[in-house]
């Protein structure tokens, strides 16, 4: 619990189809949790695929990480009732933490692209941000973040892809995108 009353929560938007998203946001755990501040991080989408950091943060105490879904399967792969179950799952982790007013952090990893494509309720994630308390930050990332979202997001940054090896031909590395 922050204890910190002068905190100012923000609402934060990672999108754009560059790389450094998910980066960004993991970066902005480990650094709350230099401070002892509580973390949790719903990853929507996320299922299957093992990323290196997941372990580590979650074995931290302050940290409360939730994968959504069991298998490694793209949300286009996926029937629509099976990815508007997964995002009413997810918000209703993000109001639960928001009822327990315990973590200045909340992380909705990859929720801009359910959103985008219609599986999110829009109008109960805005009515879930604006009942948080005042000094919870919640991130929001993924491609494609809707002009609703970034209308009512405090910070917007948007990673344009210059250049990406995935054009030369590399595929993804452990370490590097995973
Ligand atoms: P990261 O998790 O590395 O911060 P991200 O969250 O910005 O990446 P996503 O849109 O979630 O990127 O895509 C996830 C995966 O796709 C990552 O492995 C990333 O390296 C890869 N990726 C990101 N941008 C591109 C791109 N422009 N072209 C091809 N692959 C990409
Ligand atoms: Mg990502």
């Amino acid at each position: 619990m922050n204890d910190d009353k002068l905190h100012h929560g923000l609402v934060m938007v990672y999108t754009g189809n560059g790389k450094g998203k998910t980066t960004a946001a993991m970066g902005m755990a480990v650094r709350a949790v230099g401070w002892k501040q509580k973390v949790l991080i719903i990853q929507f989408a996320k299922g299957g695929w093992k990323s290196g950091e997941q372990d580590v943060l979650s074995s931290l105490d302050e940290v409360s990480l939730v994968t959504l879904e069991e298998d490694a399967t793209w949300i286009e792969d996926r029937s629509d009732d099976e990815n508007r179950a997964e995002a009413t799952r997810g918000l209703d982790f993000l109001e639960n933490s928001i009822s327990a007013k315990e973590c200045n952090l909340v992380i909705l990893d990859e929720i801009n692209v359910l959103l985008s494509k219609g599986f999110v309720d829009f109008s109960r994630l805005k009515r879930l941000l604006s009942e948080r308390p005042e000094w919870m930050t919640v991130i929001l990332t993924g491609r494609g973040a809707t002009e609703e979202l970034c209308g009512l997001a405090d910070l917007v940054s948007e990673v344009i892809e210059i250049k990406h090896p995935f054009q030369a031909g590399i595929s993804a590395q452990k370490g590097i995108d995973f």
